[in-house]
């Protein structure tokens, strides 16, 4: 095997080997090779970092074979280049030692500047620059940072010290103190260390580096690191590579300074540079806040030829780059220096300006806009917003569990949001925790705010999918739902009635009605004309993802108005509408009535009863999508879900009994819930189990949906009804149900004298039917695979049970980096997806194929969905618009 390489000089790599050299190493050669002015230096590569890693992990320790020489080599090289040697006497070399990993990771050691420097070189550093001060200003930095991050002693014992010798100066500012006074302070530094490490601080110029290597190779494991990795799903074996550079000084005097900058905007990606400069300062001076900066415009003022050439190579950058930069540069007495650069981060707003602007300059193809943003972003731009100038008053944090913004009078239980939003009233509707009891009340308020539970309760996963603002989890709230109100910490008392504002973006909860401001990019979507550049950005980068994109869009919506949305929205039908909310309010009645009927004959008049008011739902909807595939659920969730609680029943019966009264209704009320109970309702008598026990069901909602299209029909309309049965797991259940229906087709179309054209298919959402999907496809016309249970029933846990249980475990196990409700588990559940559509379609080659589970409007599983060629994707109104973005970019990313 050839000896391994380890380093790298700056003229050696480009911009494309983030991986073996970082990010920041990567840049830094890609923009010495541009020929900008860059303090050479080399990179000790990722590959080093892992083998170092390597070494300590299995107990032998040390550095890799060779790594010592090469550093030897490259910094021979360097102090040739720079015609001086590192930590010389009379002239020292210095360098910065930086850390840079392929993503920038803000958990991980930083950087150490002025390495080289000790008790003699320190004195060369002031007869050669004729500086005295700015050479012991140099030396307490280089003690400062080696001591904070290479010998880990707390930091603030060097920043306590350094106010101590302004209080002793009577200043605030570092600049008031002279050599002698900073004298002090390296002394100072120096005793902390020895205090604090038990040693001194190494005189030795290449120990210094040395160290300092082995930190930041160190500093990938550090816990901070971890857990930013964890958060930000970066591969855990990637390493860090180190930059060893050569040190330029902004701090020599006031013809000096440091500074950052972006090539546009980052925040609303408008053209034109923006940064901040300060003068005399060094390293992160700037950022740090220790003195006021400049703007990019005042340094202009100050020193015309290094902003001119800043200007310049700025142009330069974002045209070589064809993107936003951002830039770190020190100007050493009147010479410009870059010391960074990367393509820059930004706001979704600037992502999506920015784009649409690289194209009018002919920087970037549309292609390569569309590939810019993301649905993520898309769908942040979509929330309204709190204005955030205002004046507000803090009453508690809790998670964020649904974006938005929502304004309302507070109300604690479903019936009054229901009412109170009836008659015109904005609400929020505050729990402890949700049920699916709350789902009405859920709907009818702005937003929801309970005091238990996690991102993925009941609360916050209901509320993402309906696209409503959500907060949960906001444990300082007292919430008492029967003296309806909630207590704040410090004592307030907020009752029902009282207005309050809740942030579902930051989890933020305010007294009172905070100012709400309408998102554009929906503005756009629901059609009306706005002179707005953004909205155009959006509106061209759209129409080209539609244009590339395969995947078809579908919404699911149960109500006429979520239809017209999600159609304005730019859905292709409706995938998935449930029947069962179509049962709650004033029919709950009609539902009782059927299960506690005695014989056939009531349970024939309950559902004549139920049959207008379904046909009635069809029809609106089926108006709301004229043209368009709708696609019908039939009756899923089990039957107690319509009655009352057990326990709740059973109290009112038992103290009833207790007062001598005999309530029948309530009795027989019970009898039915208890001979409807169920252990595991999940596994229970729902779906097409419920077809086939009460077969007339199902045939009322078969009739209902073929009555409606007929009345559309009747009108000229265009209804395209698709009717899907739940819960599938042998052919046999849907040859038996199949029957059923076409049976009540065929009547309909009799009566009526007309043809009706309604496909009759199947959910795939039980492991049984996807591993048996080639016989079930014989007798379905399409499938849509319901990924929610198909994840449950395939992992065999239930989403109510275990979010909020045990899951934070599981990601602390990395056993999954994301919930598998909220992106597929591509692995397992996406495997039987996959074997699942292989399966249908060696039976039937063109069968129609979606996706109905909430993964239809997630990014990643968008891909997934695409790439494995099914038809479509259904998902909440909210979030077409990003899967049709993603859809499209599934597509760019293959070309
Ligand atoms: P980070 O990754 O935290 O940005 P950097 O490695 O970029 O850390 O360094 C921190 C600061 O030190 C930056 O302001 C950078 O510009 C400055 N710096 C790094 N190397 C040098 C050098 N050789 N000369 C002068 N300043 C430097
Ligand atoms: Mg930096
Ligand atoms: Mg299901």
């Amino acid at each position: 095997m050839p000896p391994m390489t380890w380093v790298y000089d700056f003229a050696e790599g480009n911009k494309d080997q983030k991986d073996l050299l970082g990010g920041k190493g990567a840049n830094l050669a890609e923009m010495t090779n541009l020929g900008l002015p860059v303090p050479p230096g080399f990179t000790i590569s990722t590959e080093t970092c892992r083998a170092y890693l390597a070494l300590q992990e299995s107990g032998e320790g040390g550095q890799p074979d060779g790594l010592a020489d090469e550093v030897t080599e490259h910094l021979a090289a360097l102090e040739e280049a720079m015609g001086k040697k590192l930590g010389d006497a009379d002239d020292p070399l210095l360098v910065s030692v930086r850390s840079g990993a392929k993503f920038s990771m803000p958990g991980m050691m930083e950087t150490v500047l002025n390495v080289g420097l000790n008790d003699t070189s320190v004195g060369g550093l002031a007869a050669r620059s004729d500086s005295d001060r700015f050479a012991q200003d140099s030396y307490r930095r280089l003690l400062q940072m080696f001591g904070g991050t290479v010998l880990h002693v707390d930091s603030e014992l060097f920043s306590d010290a350094l106010d101590e010798a302004k209080r002793a100066k009577g200043t605030e500012s570092d600049l008031d103190l002279d050599a002698d006074d900073l004298r002090g302070v390296v002394a100072t530094f120096k005793q902390i260390i020895k205090d604090q490490t038990g040693r001194d601080f190494p005189q030795d110029p290449r120990e210094q580096m040395d160290l300092a290597i082995h930190a930041v190779f160190d500093s990938w494991n550090t816990d901070r690191a971890r857990l930013y990795r964890r958060q930000e799903r970066i591969p855990e074996d990637l390493g860090t590579a180190v930059n060893v550079q050569a040190m330029v000084f902004g701090n020599f005097g006031m013809d000096s300074g440091s500074g950052v900058a972006f090539t546009r905007d980052p925040a609303s990606g408008n053209q034109g540079v923006y940064g901040d400069y300060l003068q005399n300062a060094q390293g992160e001076d700037v950022v740090a806040g220790i003195r006021n900066t400049v703007s990019l415009a005042d340094m202009s003022d100050i020193d015309r030829t290094s902003y001119d050439d800043l200007m310049d190579i700025m142009n330069r950058l974002e045209r070589h780059y064809r993107d936003m930069c951002d830039i770190e540069f020190t100007v050493e007495r009147g010479k410009l220096w870059m010391l960074q650069t990367r393509v820059g981060k930004r706001t979704p707003e600037a992502a999506f300006r920015i784009a649409v602007h690289m194209v009018d300059e002919g920087l970037i193809e549309m292609d390569e806009a569309v590939l810019r943003v993301t649905g993520d972003q898309l769908a942040q731009l979509m929330f309204p917003r709190f204005d955030e100038t205002s004046e507000r008053t803090l009453l508690a944090k809790g998670m964020n569990a649904s974006p938005g913004a929502a304004v309302g009078k507070a109300v604690f239980d479903s019936d009054t949001a229901v009412e109170w939003t009836a008659r015109g009233e904005d609400v929020i509707l505050v729990r402890k925790e949700t049920n699916p009891d709350d789902l009405r009340g859920m709907v009818a308020a702005r937003g929801i705010l309970t005091s238990r539970g996690g991102k993925t309760s009941h609360a916050a996963v209901v509320a993402r999918g309906m696209g409503r603002t959500c907060v949960c989890g906001a444990e300082s709230l007292d919430v008492d739902t029967r003296a309806r109100q909630f207590r704040v910490r410090d004592g307030e008392t907020i009752s029902e009635g009282d207005v309050i504002s809740i942030d579902g973006t930051t989890g933020e909860v305010f007294a009172g009605a905070v100012p709400v401001a309408d998102s554009v990019v929906v503005r756009h979507f629901e059609g009306e004309k706005l002179d707005d550049d953004l909205a155009h950005a959006v509106a061209r980068i759209m129409a080209h993802a539609d244009g590339a994109r395969r995947l078809r869009v579908r919404t699911n919506a149960d109500t006429p108005d979520d239809a017209a949305r999600a159609r304005r929205f730019g859905a292709q039908g409706i995938g998935l509408c449930r029947t069962e909310h179509m049962f709650l309010g004033e029919r709950r009645e009609l539902v009782e009535k059927l299960i506690v009927a005695e014989d056939d004959e009531g349970v024939e008049a309950a559902l004549a009863e139920l049959l207008p008011l379904q046909r009635q739902d069809f029809t609106e909807i089926f108006e709301a999508m004229d043209g368009l595939p709708v696609t019908i659920r039939l009756l899923d969730p089990p039957l107690h879900e319509f009655l009352p609680d057990l326990t709740e029943l059973s109290v009112e019966v038992a103290l009833a009994e207790e007062r001598g009264e005999v309530d029948e209704h309530a009795v027989t009320l019970l009898t039915h819930v208890r001979r409807l109970h169920e252990q595991n309702p999940m596994l229970g008598l729902r779906g097409v189990r419920l077809g086939i026990q009460i077969p007339g069901l199902f045939r009322m909602q078969g009739r209902a949906i073929a009555e409606a299209a007929a009345d559309r029909m009747a009108v000229h309309g265009a209804p395209r009804p698709e009717i899907m049965v739940p819960l599938v797991a042998s052919v046999r259940e849907l040859q038996i149900v199949r029957a059923e229906l076409e049976q009540q087709v065929a009547e309909v179309e009799e009566e009526r004298g007309i043809k009706l054209d309604i496909a009759i298919g199947t959910m795939i959402e039980l492991p049984r039917a996807a591993f048996l999907a080639n016989r079930i496809a014989k007798s379905a016309d399409f499938f849509s695979f319901g990924t929610n249970d198909l994840t449950q029933m395939a992992w065999g846990f239930s989403r109510d049970d275990v979010e909020a249980s045990f899951f934070s475990r599981y990601f602390e196990h990395g056993i999954f980096d994301v919930s598998p409700f909220e992106s597929l588990d591509q692995l397992g559940v996406g495997g039987m997806v996959e074997m699942g559509t292989k399966k249908g379609r060696k039976t039937k080659a063109d069968l129609k194929i979606g996706v109905c589970g909430e993964h239809g409007g997630d990014p990643r599983s968008v891909h997934f969905f695409d790439e494995i060629g099914l038809n479509y994707v259904s998902c909440s109104p909210f979030r077409v618009p990003v899967a049709r973005l993603e859809a499209g970019r599934s597509v760019l990313q293959r070309r």
